[in-house]
């Protein structure tokens, strides 16, 4: 019998967690009842999609009664942990979980945990991409936008389950234990939701303490936080880097195993039980070092949990990229045109504009501000930028940061931004939306954001 039967079950958001959440625990008969601060008309889609379970709804607001009452409370990623009726819940000793940590005490099969600041999507889209071209059996979900409670009980066996998890989404793990965990870099981001990066650094570092030495830590090398992150683990590590172990020096090059880059001719080496297997990149599509970089991460794990060498070169060949990660819309009159909606970091705008090399960018960013600091894309802006359009509420901020190392222009609407974009652009040009911000200033998602400029771009 579950240990959830009976038991009286507060689901805080109602978005496709919160769903994930109160189908999981109406399944186990439970008496759950559903709060969230928007209000029913604005969650239509959640409501329907439970229409057929017995819930209670609180929406619109939160009854701190509701939360003093329960037996479990179980918080959506996109809720801060700081609300009051949290709080005060947390006082009054009433458990508080989340959706992953359910499922992660559920999950039979080993968990394939993937965090960071930027790459995870791609990370994890590529490694699920090289277990299916193996025909094994995979669950890919997490923040993914496939919740993992989904899988539990869904009758489906997987040979692992390959998970993306936000820093939200770490943020209440307690007993997960993964089988792999593979961090892919560490930068600013979220501040709007952390005090501080040492916050934010500690809530990335939930899935480290959760490693024990039967699991293995997949780290980033050129990373400076992710790489010190072998000296607190007790797991086997397995490392990637743009650099060849032995120039790193040291005794490195003969500890080493994991993936490096080798740039002539283009390859991804893997080195796993001393055998060196070397994976050409002729075929592979992706633009920019960060690609290659969750690239090997993707390689290293999955040789790692026993795909084919077949399948894994399959993959890089054939594997088309993300949408809104550094997706190519379309070339017209000589420019090229890019999305990057899902850019909602300086970090990740740094590596987009690194990955072009030679023809100038007309950069179109701007969005929600989540406390961040631009300055430091000064130097790629002016070596990169011929133009710059800024929108949305931090365009000002921006505009101060980096306004005066190239051309901008500052803007009210989408519209206007790719018109001018276009106006301004020459043969050879590139045009990229890569934001460096969230989009909640003018979008639902960045989806929304992404879909929305490929229209316009597609109408010019
Ligand atoms: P995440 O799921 O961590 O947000 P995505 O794969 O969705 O990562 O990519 C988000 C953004 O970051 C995109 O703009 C993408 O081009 C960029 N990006 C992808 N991989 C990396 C990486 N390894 N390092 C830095 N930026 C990256």
């Amino acid at each position: 019998m579950s240990k959830f039967k009976g038991k009286k079950v507060l689901v805080v958001g109602f978005g496709l967690s919160g769903v994930a959440v109160a189908k999981y625990m109406a399944r186990q008969g439970a008496k759950v009842t559903v709060t969230d601060l928007k209000q029913k008309s604005e969650l239509m889609e959640s409501v329907n999609a439970c229409a057929e379970l017995k819930l209670e709804y609180e929406l619109g607001r939160h009854n701190n009664k509701t939360f003093h009452s329960v037996d479990l409370i179980v918080v959506s990623p996109g809720v801060p942990l700081n609300i009051k009726p949290l709080e005060e819940a947390r006082e009054k000793n009433i458990p508080i979980t989340s959706e992953v940590e359910l499922a992660a005490q559920a999950l039979e099969e080993p968990l394939i945990a993937i965090t960071g600041t930027n790459g995870k999507t791609t990370t994890t889209t590529i490694l699920g991409e090289m277990f299916k071209a193996d025909e094994k059996p995979v669950y890919v979900g997490g923040n993914i936008g496939k919740p993992l409670l989904d899988h539990i009980g869904s009758g489906a066996t997987a040979q692992a389950v390959v998970a993306e998890l936000s820093s939200f989404q770490l943020d209440l793990t307690e007993r997960l234990v993964p089988a792999v965990a593979l961090f892919t870099n560490l930068e600013e981001d979220h501040l709007d939701r952390y005090p501080d990066m040492q916050a934010y650094v500690s809530s990335k570092k939930r899935l480290l303490k959760a490693c024990d030495k039967n699991s293995y830590v997949v780290l980033n090398y050129d990373d400076p936080i992710v790489s010190k992150f072998s000296e607190e683990t007790p797991a086997k590590v397995l490392w990637f880097t743009k650099r060849n172990p032995i120039e790193i020096g040291g005794d490195f090059a003969e500890r080493f195993s994991g993936c490096y880059y080798q740039a002539s001719p283009r390859a991804i080496v893997c080195r796993l039980n001393g055998k060196e297997e070397v994976y050409p990149l002729a075929q592979f599509r992706l633009f920019g070092e960060h690609n290659r970089e969750n690239l090997m991460g993707a390689i290293c794990t999955a040789r790692l949990m026993g795909v084919g060498q077949k399948a894994v070169q399959s993959v890089i060949d054939g594997f088309k990229g993300v949408p809104h990660r550094l997706e190519f819309v379309r070339k017209k009159d000589g420019v090229f045109i890019f999305n990057d909606s899902k850019a909602t970091n300086v970090m990740s705008l740094k590596r987009s504009l690194a990955s072009f090399v030679n023809n100038p960018i007309i950069l179109i960013a701007g969005g929600k501000d989540k406390n961040m600091e631009f300055a430091p894309l000064v130097d790629l802006v002016r070596t990169k930028c011929k133009i710059l359009i800024l929108l949305g509420e931090a365009k000002e901020k921006i505009n101060r940061a980096i306004g005066d190392h190239a051309e901008t222009y500052l803007v009210g609407t989408f519209e206007e931004a790719v018109l001018l974009a276009f106006q301004k652009s020459r043969s050879g040009d590139i045009i990229l939306l890569s934001p460096g911000c969230s989009s909640y200033d003018m979008f639902r998602n960045f989806e929304e954001r992404g879909d929305y400029f490929k229209k316009l771009v597609n109408q010019l």
